[in-house]
């Protein structure tokens, strides 16, 4: 296919993929706006994230930290997050250009990520990634490790929680839909619980791919992640 088609094509199913979330932000009674579409381009070019710019997104995510620095240093008038699973070693490549960083699931990480920022002199934000699946193959802190890991949080300066982040199991619907409530539900419990600390927000909820969008809005998601729906 030609450069025009696939730039075309991508702006249809952008069209299409804001549609889909306008209508199901309405169906749950929440605001179109409260809800942020993060374009996942770990599997296209440069290309395609220039056709997506020009249909008029503005935030991307990468999962590995190479490709991130790299894509974050050719489109910088755009913002990029981190999703993908973190080596302590490879920090530098998002710490500080990142706008949010997803996936942090461990206290030598969360201590690691503070430790650069402070040397930047920045405050980095991210998301404490947590595993409502249990399952043992999927990333992020089981829900009952979450408050240990807010204690660290909110005695670090450099770092801003700004919520919660999960990837749900390629499971049925109605399990799907029991880890976004159980994300939801933790957030509140944990908003109450660290009201006025101020470097934990906690009002984040990323949450919700391409198989799995409508029910992550219908369970509170404030970030999409999505992937393939947009460069199909
Ligand atoms: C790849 C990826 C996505 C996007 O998935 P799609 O199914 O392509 O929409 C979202 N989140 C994470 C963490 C990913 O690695």
């Amino acid at each position: 296919m030609g450069n025009a088609d696939t730039n075309s094509r991508i702006a249809l199913n952008i069209h299409e993929l804001q549609t889909a979330i306008a209508k199901a932000a309405e169906r749950a009674g929440r605001d179109a706006k409260d809800i942020r579409l993060v374009a996942v381009s770990k599997t296209v070019g440069d290309q395609q994230i220039q056709a997506a710019i020009t249909a008029g997104l503005k935030e991307f995510g990468e999962n590995r930290s190479k490709q991130f620095a790299e894509r974050q240093a050719s489109f910088n008038d755009v913002a990029w997050h981190f999703i993908g699973r973190i080596q302590t070693n490879k920090i530098k490549d998002f710490v500080g250009t990142a706008a949010l960083v997803h996936s942090v699931a461990s206290e030598r990480v969360l201590r690691a990520i503070a430790k650069r920022a402070e040397q930047l002199g920045l405050i980095q934000s991210l998301l404490i990634e947590v595993n409502t699946a249990h399952e043992a193959s999927k990333d992020g802190v089981s829900p009952h490790e979450l408050p240990s890991l807010l204690e660290v949080a909110q005695d670090l300066p450099t770092v801003r929680v700004q919520g919660l982040m999960t990837v749900a199991p390629i499971a049925s619907e109605l399990e799907v839909q029991r880890c976004f409530a159980d994300l939801r539900e933790l957030s509140e419990q944990m908003q109450q619980s660290y009201a006025g600390v101020t470097n934990l927000a906690l009002a984040e909820l990323s949450m919700g791919m391409s198989d799995d969008f409508l029910l992550a809005i219908r369970e509170g998601a404030t970030i999409l992640r999505i992937g393939r729906s947009i460069w199909r």
